[in-house]
């Protein structure tokens, strides 16, 4: 701990001398895109980041390619979001030869579980409250500031400024959120990809499919959950941009759930696209998802 605060210290005496930027450029490899725009943020021009997962992917399927392992021999970092959500993670970096550890940026966050065929797992779908995406700035300015502690300031900077802005998105979820009454406070999605949005805005998601996308939703599964959506009244039912609709859309017809609109879970958008940002993906979906709860009641 001392050793480090030491050669913070050291490193910001020098981001202080030397030029504002540093001349190393970082070569980071991001897991998936949600995670790539946040280390963007805080790497700013020291860093450059490729996403293996790239917009609208999905991260839990993921078939590396050989030039995914080439780029990931030569990286300087390696992040992933972790808690089982990168299952082809191990294998890509055996057969890259990357010597390095992957920085697993959600260590510290409190996950939650959830039983799924008799069998506790781990949510990994963090970043779906902001609150969580904090801890992400937070373990990215440090492995970064490792890394090049000649920009240790610079990084300080950006992860302050950031943290900011995911402080406000937080009130500006709650401020459109709170009101709503808690027994309309429903909606149906593809998987469980809200786990965390849900507990922290006090939302209930409903899914067919589970934690993973690699997971598949049996015929009783299906029927059951047409009957508590009946019973629940839940009556919105979105998309997701980074799987397959049809289920969903199936299950929403069965029930005469009303469609919201196209959520982006774990997955950004192309740049031209609604949600090319983790700040604006946030943004996105809690517009649509406030826009659907407001009109139920
Ligand atoms: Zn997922």
């Amino acid at each position: 701990m001392k050793r480090h605060s030491l050669i913070l210290a050291l490193g910001l005496a020098a981001a202080c001398l030397a030029a504002p930027a540093s001349a190393k450029t970082l070569k980071i490899v991001a897991s998936f895109s949600v995670l790539a725009d946040v280390v963007h943020e805080i790497g700013g021009q020291s860093v450059e980041v490729k996403s293996l997962v790239g917009p609208n992917g999905d991260p839990h399927e993921f078939e590396p390619s050989p030039t995914d392992a080439k780029t990931l021999k030569t990286a300087d970092l390696v992040f992933v979001s972790g808690e089982g959500l990168e299952g082809w993670m191990e294998r890509l970096i055996t057969a890259s030869g990357y010597a390095g550890k992957p920085v697993v940026v959600s260590d510290g966050i409190k996950t939650r579980t959830m039983e799924e065929d008799g069998q506790m797992l781990t949510d990994p779908h963090v970043w779906n409250s902001p609150v969580n995406v904090e801890i992400w700035v937070a373990n990215i300015e440090k492995a970064l500031e490792t890394a090049d502690p000649t920009s240790a300031a610079h990084f300080k900077a950006n992860a302050e400024r950031y943290t900011a802005k995911l402080k406000a998105l937080n009130v500006e979820a709650h401020r459109k959120l709170d009101d709503v009454a808690q027994s309309d406070r429903k909606i149906l999605t593809s998987h469980d990809a809200f786990g965390y949005f849900g507990a922290e805005y006090g939302v209930t998601f409903l899914a067919p499919i589970g934690l993973s996308t690699e997971t598949e939703a049996s015929a009783a599964d299906v029927a059951k959950l047409i009957d508590q959506i009946k019973a629940e009244k839940v009556k919105a039912y979105f998309f997701e941009n980074s799987n397959d609709s049809r289920l969903v859309k199936q299950i929403a017809q069965a029930t005469g759930a009303a469609p919201g609109g196209e959520l982006f879970v774990e997955s950004l958008s192309p740049a031209d696209g609604p949600a090319p940002t983790y700040l604006k993906m946030f943004s996105h979906n809690l517009d649509l998802i406030s826009a659907a709860l407001a009109q139920r009641s």
